[in-house]
């Protein structure tokens, strides 16, 4: 290990630090800030059923825009909102905003099957939720069929039980749930099946890496096959090209999301989306 520099090292990497650290909670602040006047948005992302061409679904995905700084990544803000004992909140707000815009969707007469919003394992700890989204679905006319949580599949290895007794209680009330980034999480076969889930997200590695790598063939084959066993739904994540596609296809996936079909948009631009993919 290289040592610091002798005293004035010292000073500079303290310095460094001390930068960081205002950087990190100015950076708090603002997000804080943004969640409370509409500095997020969210955008949400077609999932297609390739049997018929038709929409299964969308991803709602949080955007923020800095007032100076400009956009900033998901794999940015979220990390700092759990930092800063905010991503609950962040939560509620997708939640809310996403079933506000579903209902508007419906007024329009646009065809969206249902919305599925990324939750972390802070909202399912928390004891509100499961009167939250009963709350939310009767306030804006939606049912329970309308909304698909999602959590990831790392998140659940260690659930408590009061989070899976609120799994249990949004099962029985019918919103679809949901295991993303699947696949790289460790879950067993065991715990899996004893989860009142719906859907496994096929994490976009696998896919990434399917046409040079036969051990990510070999793991698509091997989720899509527990998706049938376990008469769960698999949505295929990050599809960017034909071959991807293809690939897919030949190996039973149906329900796609990825460039290839639309990018996560403004929910007026899946508006446009929507009426330049017509609905069979
Ligand atoms: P995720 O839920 O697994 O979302 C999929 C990510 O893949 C999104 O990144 C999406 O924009 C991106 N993506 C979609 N299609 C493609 C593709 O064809 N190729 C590639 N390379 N990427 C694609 P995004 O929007 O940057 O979000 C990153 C992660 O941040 C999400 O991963 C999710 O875990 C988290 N996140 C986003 N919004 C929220 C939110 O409202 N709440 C929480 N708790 N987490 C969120
Ligand atoms: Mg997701
Ligand atoms: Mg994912
Ligand atoms: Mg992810």
């Amino acid at each position: 290990q290289a040592k610091l520099g002798g005293r004035g090292g010292a000073r500079f990497f303290n310095e460094e630090m001390q930068q960081r650290t205002r950087e990190r909670v100015a950076l708090e602040a603002a997000l804080r800030l943004g969640l409370r006047d509409g500095g997020l948005r969210l955008h949400y992302q077609p999932q297609i059923d390739r049997r018929s061409g038709s929409l299964y679904g969308v991803e709602a995905l949080a955007r923020w825009s800095h007032p100076q700084l400009g956009e900033i990544p998901p794999a940015r803000f979220i990390p700092l909102a759990e930092e800063a004992g905010m991503v609950a909140e962040l939560g509620r707000w997708a939640l809310a905003e996403a079933c506000r815009q579903m209902a508007q969707w419906r007024g329009e007469g646009l065809r969206v099957p249902r919305v599925a919003v990324n939750l972390s394992t802070r909202n399912f700890e928390e004891e509100g939720l499961v009167p939250l989204v009963a709350g939310l679905l009767d306030a804006h006319g939606l049912v329970a069929g309308d909304l698909t949580l999602e959590m990831t599949e790392s998140m659940l290895l260690d659930a408590t039980p009061s989070v899976l007794a609120a799994l249990h209680a949004l099962r029985a009330m019918g919103v679809h749930l949901s295991l993303d980034d699947f696949g790289t999480g460790y879950s067993s076969l065991s715990y899996l099946h004893r989860l009142p889930i719906h859907e496994l997200k096929l994490d976009q590695s696998f896919v990434r890496d399917l046409a040079d790598n036969a051990t990510a063939r070999a793991l698509t084959n091997t989720i899509l096959r527990i998706g049938d066993s376990l008469k769960l739904t698999v949505v295929a994540e990050g599809v960017e090209n034909a071959v991807q596609a293809q690939l897919l296809a030949e190996r039973g996936s149906t329900i796609v999301q990825g460039y290839l079909y639309g990018r996560p948009m403004p929910a007026q631009a899946l508006a446009d989306w929507l009426a330049g993919n017509p609905q069979p």
